[in-house]
């Protein structure tokens, strides 16, 4: 395997177990009660990360400005390659490390960094690192997804698919690296390859570490097969047709002519699976 990365997650079912509103009241009476509020054009951002100095560029408004900076620079991108452009402001927590852990790790059967639910989640850092990045272009990805369609639940190898295939193309990569090339076709010679109906639910919340490993790789290679044969402009057309028409298949045969089945027949080829 790669280096296996902590998967990260959103989902509607989230909403569920905090129970409606509470994405906000969680953050309200943060542990210390010592979160910080700032807002940029498209973002508020709330994080209580345990930064000592105010000022000087590692002290906590340096922190929260790149937050921003980054987040606004994430917008861009996502406008660029996947159409989505959020009209309504986005709200965002960046959690102290430990408290993250306390309050949100036993939603998870897996180490998450980061989760969307109703709101951006992530597990913080002291610095604002290339990880951290990462994770808020993938959840930025679910957030835009809900507020585009709210009451559509995408099957969640299209939203973790066009979130770590967004992720990684916003980081420059333009395909999966050879390592993770390899594990999905050896996941595939072993057999290891799901249905996509199997990774229709909403979430990959209840799966195991190394199940859940898989099903996030095999949605980003199923939807960077479809960014390679079809082109990215076609992508981002599929991704808000979908939503539009409230049905996978109906955007696949708009856009790529296409059902599904036939889509993921190619793909299962591709990478040697039977
Ligand atoms: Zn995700």
């Amino acid at each position: 395997m790669p280096r296996r990365r902590a998967p990260r997650l959103i989902v509607p079912a989230l909403i569920g177990l905090l129970g409606a509103g509470s994405a906000a009241a969680v953050g309200d009476d943060g542990a210390d009660g010592k979160f910080e509020r700032r807002d940029s054009f498209h973002f508020t951002l709330h994080q209580d990360v345990d930064i000592d100095e105010r000022g000087g560029i590692y002290g906590s408004r340096a922190f929260e400005q790149s937050v921003l900076d980054a987040l606004e620079g994430a917008y861009d991108r996502l406008g660029a390659l996947l159409g989505l452009r959020p009209e309504s402001k986005l709200v965002v927590w960046v959690w102290d490390p430990d408290l993250f852990d306390d309050r949100f790790a036993g939603l998870f059967r897996f180490p998450a960094a980061g989760f969307y639910g109703g709101a951006i989640h992530v597990r913080g850092a002291d610095r604002v690192t290339p990880r951290l990045v990462a994770v808020l272009h993938h959840e930025l990805v679910h957030a835009a997804l809900d507020a585009a369609a709210p009451r559509v639940v995408l099957p969640a190898w299209l939203n973790e698919g066009l979130a770590e295939w967004f992720e990684a193309r916003a980081g420059g990569k333009r395909t999966l690296s050879p390592g993770e090339r390899a594990a999905i076709e050896r996941v595939a010679r072993a057999g290891g390859i799901a249905s996509l109906e199997a990774l229709a639910g909403p979430s990959f919340a209840g799966l195991a570490p190394e199940p859940a490993a898989i099903a996030y790789l095999q949605s980003y290679a199923f939807i960077d097969h479809l960014a390679r044969r079809f082109g990215e402009a076609e992508l981002a057309r599929f991704g808000t047709t979908v939503l539009r028409a409230r049905s996978v298949d109906r955007g696949a045969r708009k856009i790529y002519r296409r059902d599904l089945a036939s889509l993921e027949a190619d793909f299962r080829a591709e990478i040697g699976a039977p």
